[in-house]
């Protein structure tokens, strides 16, 4: 799918369960698998069809892919032998395309008598909505990792990055789903192989191993199962194999597994819990003595879905995004506080007290204020196939049931939004990682350089504070700084934002209701668990006031006052009665995070042409994560798995175009191709005061 088309609804298969008959596509009209059994048919044909579990043996990571997901029963069989395996590989990554996804009851239904119920169950439990792209669910801590890439498999195939050991290939019959089988199918799969590569399936069709023979495979028959004669292996010769595209950004493989973090707010933390998950030894260092003491330390946010009519590349990077936080939330209790959670002031400690929530992903609303009915809202929805799991759209005597408060605008209800303490998130993934992570505080980084194989940050005295392989910058605006000038041309803009509270007593008293779940519109309002409202916020460009301002809470007041009735009488509150917080956002111009590799080219290497950006040079080891504007609480879960899945090569939970659409580097090459510069000097760009150290340094350089 490219970046501006419409994804449409995903299609049924139409399964049929019937007692006493393998399911059934009504669709395809073919069953899922042999009356023998799915299980039975995943050992024989894909696993043992692949060498497995031998071939997983001592290695770090093995990465399958799947082609047709169908009721998962594959994946559910791979996981049982990797638990079953005390040679298990250390990480197991089962990457699937499905053009059919079921929905979760259907996949619920498909599972009711599973031999393998505990398994079965924690797919069901974590099954995303039917949204087209890729979703990543994480099992066993992470371990095991389920990639699924909802799409037609001509388009998903080309926009996975990843490099792949064995290959599954289960697709309804070639005779009732050629689509499955085609010769551009096994040239996709074979782009994303190595010299080893290994595919299987029960398919003997001639078709089928020609196809595989002309995309570079040597194919043999192997006895069948199940009725059938024979089945297919194959593995991909050396000289049909293709450098991985994932490659494109990682380390030496020999380089210890050792990475620093700069800055540990909701960017830094995500990026150092994953890397950590991944195995990496990672230090976060923050110029403040706690974690998610700048932007990250609001008291509360909120995070939602979009829908947007083209569904261009913020939208999808969005949907991705969100959905990665809702994978990550759901299975967490909101009422356990994170062990380490460092309390950061008053400000974020109202509603915070012992048992209190720290997110709530009971759903948001989001009014539409362009005048358009619900029903039309509904269309739209379906036009861009997003199904009710994703989002809907309400009257507005609907919506303001579900809010409790009086609203006069539809609004789309997306049930996977909510509310959320940073802090608490940023805790989180700091005790969750365990000894592996180790926060530093009051470690101000003033420049970097890499030397020996490492970077080495030093503070502004040129004292070295650390090294390592792998460094990511997450700490905000200050990143630029931290780079050589080449590197400090994109358009970042920063603005400061403040947001106002209101304490349960003083809400009361001023008759102002407890929403039941967040709403938005022009602004927000959200309830904290004490029954106070924390509502906003204020967009103020170079703007580098760090006081709580009377004239902001006023502001904030009107947009509280705006989103309903209920709230009217806000407007006439003394800003006196309001509690706040002020900080600063980085945005990029696209209004996309800055995601990715730093190119070679800041550092004196090659300039970037015209060429595609995953061709482009890297500096070894470098890593940007930032501008996370107004949605760090939606986008640094998926943000920090990318620069994890980068560096180390591993499937990357994002489509190709889509990394492109966040790399560091895009404003580089854009300008090339467009002959513009990167950077037109945005009006009231600036940046936002340091609260302790120094946010620039003399550039850095590779030794
Ligand atoms: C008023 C307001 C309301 C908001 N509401 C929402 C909302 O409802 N939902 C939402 O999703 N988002 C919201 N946001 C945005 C959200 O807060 C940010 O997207 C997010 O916090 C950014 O996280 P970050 O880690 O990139 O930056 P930060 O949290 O600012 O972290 C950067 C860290 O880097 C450290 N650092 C900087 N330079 C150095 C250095 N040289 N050496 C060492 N450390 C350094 C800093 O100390 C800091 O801890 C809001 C923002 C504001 C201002």
């Amino acid at each position: 799918m490219s970046g501006g088309d419409t994804p449409g609804a995903l299609p049924s298969a139409g399964l049929q369960l019937r007692p006493g008959e393998p399911p059934r596509s009504l669709a395809y009209q073919d069953v899922y698998h042999p009356a023998s059994g799915a299980l039975a048919q995943a050992r024989h044909v894909f696993l043992a069809g692949n060498g497995l579990p031998e071939r997983w043996r001592g290695t770090a990571r093995f990465v399958v892919l799947e082609t047709g997901f169908g009721l998962g029963n594959n994946f559910l069989a791979t996981w049982q032998a990797w638990c079953d395996d005390p040679q298990r590989c250390g990480r197991l990554v089962f990457v699937s395309v499905e053009g059919h996804p079921v929905d979760a009851a259907e996949l619920r239904a498909a599972h009711a008598g599973s031999a393998l119920p505990a398994r079965a169950a924690a797919l069901c439990d974590a099954w995303p909505p039917r949204t087209a792209g890729l979703h990543r669910l994480a099992f066993d801590g992470g371990r095991v990792e389920l990639l699924l890439a909802f799409g037609d498999i001509a388009a998903s195939l080309p926009a996975l990055v990843a490099e792949v050991d064995a290959v599954y290939l289960d697709g309804f019959a070639p005779a009732r789903n050629p689509a499955m089988w085609e010769p551009r199918v096994f040239k996709a799969i074979a782009r994303l192989g190595r010299a080893g590569t290994t595919a299987a399936t029960w398919s003997a069709a001639r078709a089928v191993r020609d196809g595989l023979k002309a995309a570079g495979f040597s194919v043999s028959a192997a006895a069948g199962q199940g009725g059938k004669r024979d089945i297919t292996q194959a593995w991909l010769r050396p000289e049909a194999a293709h450098p991985g595209r994932s490659a494109r950004a990682r380390l030496a493989p020999d380089a210890p597994r050792e990475a620093l973090v700069i800055g540990a707010g909701l960017a830094g933390a995500a990026a150092a819990a994953a890397l950590a998950e991944d195995g990496w030894t990672v230090r976060l260092l923050d110029r403040h003595a706690t974690p998610a003491a700048e932007a990250s330390g609001n008291p509360a946010g909120i995070f939602h879905a979009i829908v947007h009519g083209h569904d261009g590349p913020h939208a999808r990077f969005h949907r991705a995004a969100v959905q990665a936080l809702e994978q990550l939330l759901r299975p967490l209790d909101p009422r356990q506080p994170p062990a380490a959670e460092q309390r950061q002031g008053p400000a974020a400690a109202a509603g915070s007290g012992e048992g209190a929530p720290w997110f709530d992903l009971g759903g948001l609303l989001r009014l539409d204020t362009r005048g358009l009915p619900a029903d039309a809202l509904q269309a739209q929805l379906a036009r861009l196939g997003l199904p009710p799991g994703f989002a809907c759209a309400r009257p507005a005597d609907e919506a303001g049931a579900r809010a409790g408060l009086a609203l006069c605008h539809p609004a789309w209800e997306f049930p996977g939004g909510g509310w959320l303490r940073p802090a608490a998130l940023v805790a989180h993934w700091i005790a969750a990682a365990g000894p592996r992570l180790q926060f530093q505080g009051g470690m101000a980084v003033a420049s970097l350089a890499r030397c020996d194989g490492a970077w080495r940050v030093r503070d502004a005295a040129g004292r070295e504070l650390a090294r390592a392989p792998l460094l990511v910058l997450a700490n905000a605006a200050a990143a630029r700084g931290l780079l050589p000038p080449a590197g400090q041309d994109w358009p970042l803009e920063v603005l400061r934002g403040q947001l106002s509270q209101l304490g349960p007593a003083a809400r009361a008293a001023a008759g102002l209701p407890l929403p039941r779940r967040p709403v938005g519109g022009a602004g927000y309002v959200l309830p904290t668990p004490d029954g106070g409202l924390v509502f906003g916020a204020t967009q103020q460009a170079g703007d580098t006031d760090p006081a709580l301002r009377a004239d902001d809470h006023r502001a904030n007041l009107a947009r509280l006052a705006a989103l309903s009735p209920d709230y009217v009488g806000a407007s006439a509150l003394d800003p006196a009665l309001l509690g706040g917080r002020a900080a600063w956002r980085a945005s990029a111009r696209d209004r996309l995070p800055i995601v990715g590799p730093a190119p070679a080219h800041w550092f004196g290497g090659p300039p970037p042409g015209t060429a595609p950006l995953r061709q482009l040079a890297r500096a070894p080891g470098l890593f940007l994560l930032t501008a996370l504007g107004s949605r760090g609480i939606a986008w640094a879960p998926l943000c920090g798995r990318i620069v994890a899945a980068l560096a180390g090569g591993a499937p990357v939970p994002l489509a190709s175009d889509l990394l492109d659409a966040i790399d560091p580097a895009r404003f580089d090459v854009r300008a090339v191709r467009t002959g513009a510069p990167a950077r037109p000097a945005p009006p009231g760009a600036g940046r936002p005061p340091a609260t302790a150290g120094t946010d620039a340094g003399p550039g850095g350089r590779i030794d």
